[in-house]
């Protein structure tokens, strides 16, 4: 296999060649948890999870690591928490379960390792000392700031000067600062909000030496990708790299940065604001993960993906017809041209297109690689079928217990649970829901 990815450090295709063949190391930024995850979120997870996937085939199961993390010590988690009244660690585990729950409805397998945050905070402070002594970072009023100055081939991801990255970020000045472009390694807090006692008093870190840890803990100094979507590249990537390698005396964090492309709704941003903002969450009671799935792998992952209801229920049907002809199954290999396409920079749409030229077994070995398994179509497909059943049996259950007879209202309410249907009695009747 001749696997090549797109670099976004070298802005090449380069040939990927492990450190380790047996301990092929991945790093993914993981999401920062304070709200349901959106779609454009579930991009990165399902590209990244194909890729694990890929590698996994070729180096074995056992000779691939993937680590991303959970950020759960944020701004944004401190102001949600408070607004609604509950404890940050209550939301951040409400949060996290959640998303747990969304990504595997996504069919997308386990990382090897899922470090929070709150959880490495010896590590950050560790790295954070090492960075002061190195000449790196300096203290200042409570808190600890990276001296961007001091790493002259800062930028080299983005491949922005200086000049630009200030004329062009939001960066915040503050009089503590020695440059508008020094970014945060740990800052001060006041009583009511999390933090931890270190050097510089008690304080918490900053969101990007919080993936460098991390990521150096679990994956080594040097690992081989790192990925995240293109928005991280500039600042989270391009101070993770700053960080880890002054902390490392050179050395590079990742040899190769891969990006995923932002992903539209219906050709527009998505905004709260407009309307066409979409949670997984939300998506999954209408459309099974599979499809979701199918529908995100249809667009190359460096391309922008315009999401769509149409392209959705295209989705759908392509996936139906196949699982007419076949059942996605894990063994058998995929044809040639399916692996040579994924070996071009993980072209997932050329993957998906030699399905349609692939025998039976091609076809259902290509389906289960890339991670479907029918499942939820297949449920999706029973309740679509019975709705009117299922109201001819709630009918039925209504007249059962009008009569008193509690077994046979009991006994129609239990078949349909075992179809996968819920019922629900409140003030207005009796509403039913599909079992996820
Ligand atoms: P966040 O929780 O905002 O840090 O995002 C978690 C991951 O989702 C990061 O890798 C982001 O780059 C990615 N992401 C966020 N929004 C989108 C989007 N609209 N399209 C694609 N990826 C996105
Ligand atoms: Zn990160």
């Amino acid at each position: 296999m001749s696997l090549r990815l797109f670099n976004s450090l070298t802005k090449a295709k380069d040939a990927f060649a492990p450190i380790d063949p047996k301990n092929v190391r991945m790093y993914v930024c993981g999401p920062t948890v304070y709200d349901f995850a959106h779609i454009g979120n579930a991009r990165p997870v399902i590209v990244f999870d194909v890729l694990f996937r890929l590698l996994r085939h070729v180096y074995g199961d056992a000779h691939v690591t993937y680590a991303r993390n959970i950020t759960d010590v944020d701004d944004k988690i401190n102001a949600r928490a408070a607004e609604r009244g509950i404890s940050i660690r209550e939301l951040t585990e409400e949060t996290a379960r959640i998303y747990n729950e969304d990504v595997a409805a996504l069919n997308c397998i386990p990382p090897s390792i899922t470090p929070r945050a709150t959880e490495h905070i010896a590590e950050m402070v560790a790295m954070i000392q090492s960075l002061i002594s190195s000449g790196n970072a300096y203290p200042a009023e409570g808190h600890v700031l990276f001296d961007v100055a001091s790493k002259p081939d800062y930028g080299k991801l983005s491949r922005r000067s200086l000049d630009e990255m200030v004329a062009g970020a939001r960066v915040e000045v503050a009089p503590y600062k020695k440059s508008a472009m020094d970014f945060v390694l740990w800052k001060p807090s006041s009583p009511e909000l999390p933090g931890w006692d270190s050097p510089w008093g008690r304080g918490r870190p900053g969101w990007h030496i919080e993936c460098s840890a991390m990521a150096g803990k679990y994956l080594g100094q040097t690992f081989d990708i790192h990925g995240g979507g293109i928005d991280l590249v500039f600042p989270h990537h391009e101070n993770e790299i700053a960080q880890s390698e002054c902390a490392h005396h050179g050395a590079p964090i990742a040899n190769l940065w891969m990006h995923n492309g932002f992903l539209q709704v219906e050709g527009e941003k998505m905004s709260k604001s407009t309307g066409n903002f979409f949670t997984i969450r939300d998506l999954l009671a209408d459309w099974p993960g599979e499809v979701l799935r199918f529908n995100m792998l249809r667009t190359h992952y460096r391309q922008p993906i315009d999401f769509t209801l149409a392209g959705l229920t295209e989705s759908w049907k392509q996936l139906e017809r196949w699982y007419g002809v076949t059942e996605p199954l894990a063994d058998p290999a995929p044809d040639a041209a399916f692996f040579a396409a994924l070996e071009g920079d993980l072209n997932t749409p050329a993957a998906i297109a030699s399905l349609y030229q692939a025998d039976e077994l091609a076809l259902a070995g290509g389906l289960g690689f890339l991670g479907f398994s029918n499942v939820q179509l297949k449920i999706a497909a029973k309740t679509k079928v019975d709705e009117a059943a299922i109201a001819q049996a709630i009918a039925a259950r209504k007249q059962a217990r009008v009569e008193k007879n509690f077994a046979e209202s009991d006994r129609i309410r239990d078949q349909l649970l075992a179809q996968g249907i819920v019922l629900k009695d409140g003030p207005n009747g009796t509403t039913w829901e599909v079992k996820r």
